[in-house]
């Protein structure tokens, strides 16, 4: 067991299936109880636990954790912003080209799903207002739901729907630096996250991360360099590094012990972004 009896009733409740996956996000060693939150046992890092929800959300605090690019920093700042989390998700709501977007989205991760099966756990990073949720909470029975900050973390608890699901958890953290034990999770899912970062070497990370905690599988969404769009705006001279292919992102996790096995568009017709499905080769 990663974390010993809590120290009360209410925390011991909310943390409960998260008892087995959690580590120190910093060094990955056991977790340890202490007052109003959680302790390294190796490296003494403290994390609070505010209202049953882990904060591991620790980006800007330390050069290792802080992802290369200038876009990436400006997604962190932007996401950390108390006041963000419900203007993003209420232009999915306002806005009705976002709505389709919406649904087909939720319609890709249904049926990327489907193939994979019904499985224990899934972690879903980043949460954001959980828009996309409902699908993963169908397909699983412990959904735990991850964003940057803590704002946007309340908000998918308040306003997601997890009628589905029989266990849901919520937590804060860097997708850099998931605080979880290597396969603690049989699927992870990383949707609208990888395409504000333009380094490669952010992405390999990501990815690597990614891999790492998945057990089975990993759906990450990524914006196509092969789309029609890509393609125009480099005939313009306009170059994209925020984009991915699939064979680019195949290349970067076989590594890790995965393979791309399908990658389909939001749209047929006209959008860029894709939702890879990567399973264990
Ligand atoms: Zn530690």
């Amino acid at each position: 067991m990663r974390i010993t009896i809590l120290a009360t009733t209410a925390v011991s409740e909310s943390l409960g299936p998260l008892q087995d996956i959690l580590v120190c996000p910093t060094c990955r060693s056991d977790l340890e109880n202490a007052e109003d939150g959680l302790c390294c046992s190796r490296c003494d890092t403290f994390y609070q636990v505010a209202d049953g929800i882990p904060l591991f959300g620790i980006f800007g605090e330390s050069s290792d954790f802080s992802v290369q690019s200038e876009a990436g920093q400006a997604y962190e700042y932007k996401f950390t912003s108390a006041s963000t989390p419900q203007s993003y998700d209420q232009q999915f709501v306002d806005d009705s080209h976002k709505r389709t977007r919406t649904e087909r989205e939720v319609r890709i991760l249904g049926n990327l799903l489907s193939r994979t099966g019904r499985v224990n756990a899934i972690l879903n990073v980043p949460c954001g207002g959980g828009r996309l949720s409902q699908p993963l909470a169908q397909a699983c029975s412990l959904l735990v739901e991850a964003d940057v900050a803590l704002p946007q973390v309340r908000f998918a608890r308040e306003h997601g729907d997890y009628s589905e699901v029989s266990q849901a958890a919520w937590m804060t953290l860097s997708a850099f630096h998931l605080p979880c034990v290597d396969r603690g999770f049989d699927g992870v899912v990383c949707a609208r996250l990888i395409h504000h970062f333009s380094e490669p070497e952010d992405h390999r990370r990501l990815l690597a991360e990614l891999c790492r905690v998945a057990k089975q599988f990993v759906i990450v969404s990524f914006n196509d360099s092969f789309s029609v769009k890509s393609i125009s705006r480099r005939l313009r001279g306009r170059h994209n590094p925020h984009t991915l292919n699939g064979a680019l992102i195949d290349e970067m996790v076989r590594p890790h012990g995965f393979v791309l096995r399908t990658a389909p568009a939001v749209s047929p017709l006209g959008s860029r972004h894709r939702y890879a499905l990567l399973t264990r080769s």
